[in-house]
């Protein structure tokens, strides 16, 4: 049977992505060897490398005077390596949800935050729109897509001081100003690579001002010098994101692959509307392109469980929602298929068949 791929993250990859890797997982650039088993300074894996940064910026428009470089240990070592380079002693942070929290918690060890608003109150269900950034902190942190609730800031904000966005779940997945940021990061295993690669765009100028002595691998500027080859990188998981940016720019690259994000996205969002056994559960101005979020409708909480069984009878993986929020949550990034959304909402219109 078809699997249709909703998980949230690791998540769907393209084929292509996974057909290259398998490849040159046998048989590397014609060396003969596994990637596995090469050196990561062989003239081979080097040009690797270097296309998948040159690629990185080709695809996002980011302008001259800033760094892509690949590291390990995930967005939650940003969380803390990102106040250690910029924080001198003040930082204002938004707080969208889960992944904003933890960041502000790793923040506090490093200075001052400022918290400008939260929407703790009703689950992170919207995104704050009434605050004011104050002027004199080293930065502002937003996360623009909120994994876990289904809500996403899709504007390049203005705020007056360095903007640095966690886009863990969200970068690729529409054009947008990158000189509008001072940085930007996140994990790649949501909408680019398998997990095990960090990517962090930073503008050049941000660095070395904080007077603090920062240990080696910790200091962004080492991996901008040594071009993300100060010590291994994984070599696997950046092989494979060179492999979805080459699909991506195939696509029409990201002013295309958002146009189909948002008719894949409304697909769903409509029957979420329309259906009466579903409701969605955010703000609509502020939903997510990257991950809906969907209950089921009052009187019909005890369907849950079953709608589950039944969307696994079709295929439909991965759609039960996170284990702080409960019901669903599709993820519908750049891989999936608009043949998988199509396939969900044709599920939820046979169960409103059946039960309702
Ligand atoms: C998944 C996720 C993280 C955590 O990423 P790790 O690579 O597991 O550390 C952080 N922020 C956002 C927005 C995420 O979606």
């Amino acid at each position: 049977m078809k699997k249709h791929n909703f998980y949230a993250g690791p998540s769907i990859l393209p084929q292509f992505t996974i057909d290259e890797t398998i490849k040159a997982i046998k048989d590397f650039a014609g060396t003969g060897l596994s990637l596995m088993e090469i050196s990561h300074r062989s003239k081979e894996f080097v040009a690797v490398m270097d296309e998948a940064t040159a690629l990185f910026k080709e695809l996002l428009n980011i302008p001259e005077g800033y760094s892509v470089i690949f590291l390990g240990g995930g967005a939650s070592l940003q969380f803390a390596m990102l106040p250690y380079n910029l924080m001198k002693s003040k930082a204002a942070y938004l707080n969208t949800g889960e992944w904003a929290s933890k960041a502000i918690k790793e923040a506090k060890n490093f200075g001052e935050v400022v918290e400008v608003a939260s929407s703790k109150e009703k689950t992170f269900n919207y995104i704050p729109k009434d605050y004011k950034v104050p002027q004199d902190v080293d930065y502002f942190h937003i996360t623009t897509n909120n994994t876990i609730y289904g809500t996403e800031i899709r504007k390049d904000l203005e705020v007056g001081v360095p903007l640095v966005a966690d886009m863990s779940s969200d970068i690729f997945s529409r054009p947008m100003d990158v000189s509008k940021y001072a940085v930007i990061y996140g994990g790649a295993q949501k909408n680019l690579a398998p997990a095990g690669v960090t990517f962090v765009i930073i503008r050049n100028d941000m660095l070395g001002k904080t007077g603090r002595t920062i240990p080696t691998m910790l200091n962004y500027q080492t991996h901008i010098d040594k071009e993300s080859m100060f010590n291994t990188p994984p070599v696997v998981p950046v092989y494979a994101a060179l492999q979805t940016l080459k699909w991506l720019k195939a696509q029409g690259g990201v002013a295309a692959i958002e146009k189909i994000n948002i008719r894949k996205a409304n697909l769903l969002y409509d029957e979420i509307d329309r259906n009466p056994m579903f409701k969605g559960t955010v703000a609509k101005e502020d939903r997510s392109l990257m991950n809906i979020c969907f209950v089921m409708n009052q009187g019909f909480e005890a369907h849950e469980k079953d709608f589950l069984t039944f969307a696994s009878e079709r295929g439909l993986i991965g759609l039960k929602g996170h284990r702080s929020t409960g019901g669903f949550r599709a993820s519908t990034y750049n891989a999936l298929p608009e043949e998988s959304v199509k396939a969900l909402v044709n599920a939820m219109q046979e169960f409103e068949k059946i039960k309702a």
